[in-house]
Parts: structure tokens; sequence; C-alpha cells
């Protein structure tokens, strides 16, 4: 419920108004909250936004009559007591709406069902990434925001590398981690984070278990934070022991794959392209067929978000997109690394924003 920078959320409504007429819809129906969230500004968990001919409204229940009030703009409030959707359906009615646009993504069935039992006289359109296209680009406002995340995620890191060592178990790695991220103020974690030591940093989304760190061998430690809203995600491959030369020469490899792919970005390329930097190197030093996921994704609100970058993926590529390079290789019964960045897309090129440097570090 902190707000420490101020967004334009009517412009932000506007744009997102200018898109209904191509979906032939007079009004849109926002019921994803980060959607709802970048729109108005509410920050709960239970509540829609309604973009209807100019006007608008925010529809939620009693427990956020207070937080509502205090954090959403540039829509009128409705503090409901039937169900939401009955609610919404009411006021559609009332406007005398004759099509709204629905994320399609995220209604259910039996939601949009209700929906049109309730509104015969109105065409629902489904929708797909309307408000998600939009928030692909960020303004300066959210560049800071997440920078600021970023970079409490890389102070993270260099406290925790006293703390990796033989023996701990890697829930002890990922509670410490977490416990040091609220500390320092952050409102969670981007997502359940990854300590995947030894033999299972083979597996790449190896979640922390109560495997011990053994005396020798990678770990890889992702995570990431939501500072004021916005995500951060980052990934760190670090060696306990010598590391034997196998391990090295691979690392190596990664490191140069993950520059490539980094150094590709920039505005007019598509995020195939930065992809295909990564993975071409990787196949010509003979680990292609062990870099299994994709190259990165978008970064904001959410930690997965628009535009993937992958194999031949079209999206063009414009100043304002952060999105994170994260290559890796993963040797079932050998080990696995991966190192990962966030980068925004600026006019000329692209900015790196996680500072942590990417040489091996042994432990
Ligand atoms: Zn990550
Ligand atoms: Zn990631």
């Amino acid at each position: 419920m902190r707000s420490t920078v101020a967004y334009d959320y009517r412009a932000r409504q506007h744009r997102a108004e200018d898109r209904l007429e191509s979906h032939r819809a007079e009004a849109l129906l926002v019921t994803h909250l980060p959607n709802v969230r970048y729109l108005c500004g509410f920050t709960g968990s239970a509540g829609a936004l309604l973009l209807a001919r100019g006007k608008r409204f925010f529809f939620t229940d009693g427990r956020y009559r207070e937080q509502a009030g205090i954090e959403v703009q540039s829509a009128k409030i409705v503090i409901h007591r039937v169900p939401l959707m009955d609610a919404v359906a009411q006021k559609v009615a009332r406007v005398r709406l004759r099509s709204l646009a629905i994320e399609s993504e995220h209604l259910t069935v039996a939601v949009r069902d209700r929906l049109a039992r309730q509104l015969k006289a109105v065409r629902l359109r489904s929708v797909s990434g309307l408000v998600e296209r939009l928030r692909m680009i960020k303004d300066a406002a959210e560049l800071q925001a997440i920078f600021n995340a970023v970079q409490l995620g890389c102070w993270l890191f260099d406290g925790m590398l006293s703390r990796i060592r033989p023996g701990i178990a890697e829930n002890d790695i990922s509670a410490e981690l977490e416990y040091a991220a609220r500390r320092a103020g952050a409102d969670g974690m981007s997502f359940e984070t990854i300590v995947a030591s030894g033999l299972r940093s083979a597996l790449p989304h190896g979640r922390a278990s109560s495997q011990a760190v053994p005396r020798s061998g990678f770990v890889v430690l992702d995570f990431g934070v939501i500072l004021a809203g916005y995500c951060s995600d980052m990934t760190r491959t670090v060696h306990v022991g010598k590391p034997p030369a196998p391990a090295r020469q691979m690392y190596d490899t990664l490191r140069e794959a993950q520059q490539a792919a980094r150094e590709a970005v920039r505005p007019g390329v598509t995020a195939g392209d930065v992809d295909r930097a990564a993975r071409s190197l990787l196949r010509r030093a003979g680990y292609g067929r062990f870099f299994t996921h994709s190259t990165g994704h978008g970064v904001g609100l959410e930690i997965h978000e628009a535009p993937r970058v992958a194999r031949s993926q079209p999206d063009v590529l414009e100043p304002g997109m952060v999105i994170t390079i994260e290559p890796g290789i993963y040797m079932p019964g050998q080990g696995g690394v991966r190192i990962e960045d966030m980068v925004a897309v600026t006019e000329t090129g692209h900015e790196l924003l996680t500072s942590t440097r990417r040489e091996l570090i042994t432990l």
C-alpha cells in the first residue's frame, strides 16, 4: 500500500480506451488484477475496473472501501454488496452499453456465462493482451521502480555469498535470502526462490529443497523481489570448491552466450533475434541440446510479461521494454549453469540493470 511514485493513470486509461475501437467494443472490463493496478492504482486482491465511454468505475467490496479510497485514481469507486459480476452487469445495463470487451485470458467460462446471462442485449467481445501490450512499454517512473527492485536483488545476492557453503541446506539459503528481502522493504518475492546445488543444478527450475550444498559443485540461485509493486529477476551460478575444467568451460561458454544475447538487445530487432544470439553460440560450442528453455521474458508488475524472448518470436523490441536475458546449460547427471540479467531497451540500444558481476565466483 505504499505509493512512492505518481503514475499517470488517466493517460493509461486513455491509451486502453483508444484500442477499443479496433475490437469493436464500446467499453472494457478489466478483471486481471495487475491490469487493474496498472490502470487505476488499486493494489488489493479483489476488484474490477470498467472503462465505459469516458466513464470509469472501480468495483470492490466492503473490505477494501478504505484502501480503494486511498489508492484508486481516475475512477468512481463502487462498493458492491451483490456478487462482483452482478454489480458490473447492473452498471453496464445502466450505462446502456451495447458491446463490452472482456479479458478472455483472465475470465473463467463460468463468469463469462454469468455476464452473458445478465446482459442479453450486450455483445461480449473477447480481447487478449490489450492492457498487457500497453504494459510492455514502461514509462520513466516504472523504469526507476524496476531499477530499484533490481538493485535490491543485487545487494541481497552479495549478502548471501558468505552464507553459501558445503553443508547448508538449500532451504536455509532461500529462507535467509527471503527474510533479508522483507527486512530490506520488499513487498515479497517475485516467485518461489530457486536454489539448486550439485546435481540439482541441472534442473532449470530446482526450487530450494532440504538438500545440503555438497562439498563441490555448482549452486544456481535464481530469485526476485517485488519492491513497490515491481518485480526483479536475477540468476547467478557460483561454484563451491575448485571447479574442474569441464565445469569451468561450461560456465565460460554460457557467460559468452549470455553476453551475446545482451549485446543483441536494441530497438528494431525481434525477440527471436536475441534468443538466436545465445542459442547459436551454445549450439556451435556443442551445448545446443542442453539449453532447454527460452532466453528471457518481459518483467514489470508481473514476473512473466510480454514480450517472450524465445525462438522465432516476432515481437520487435522497442524503447521502454524490460526483459531478462537468461540462457542456461543443463547436463543431467553432471550439473547446470544459468546467468540472468535484466536489461531495458533504450533509444540507442539497451541499459543493463543488473550490476552483479558475471565472472564465475568460487566459494
Ligand atoms: Zn529468474
Ligand atoms: Zn526469469
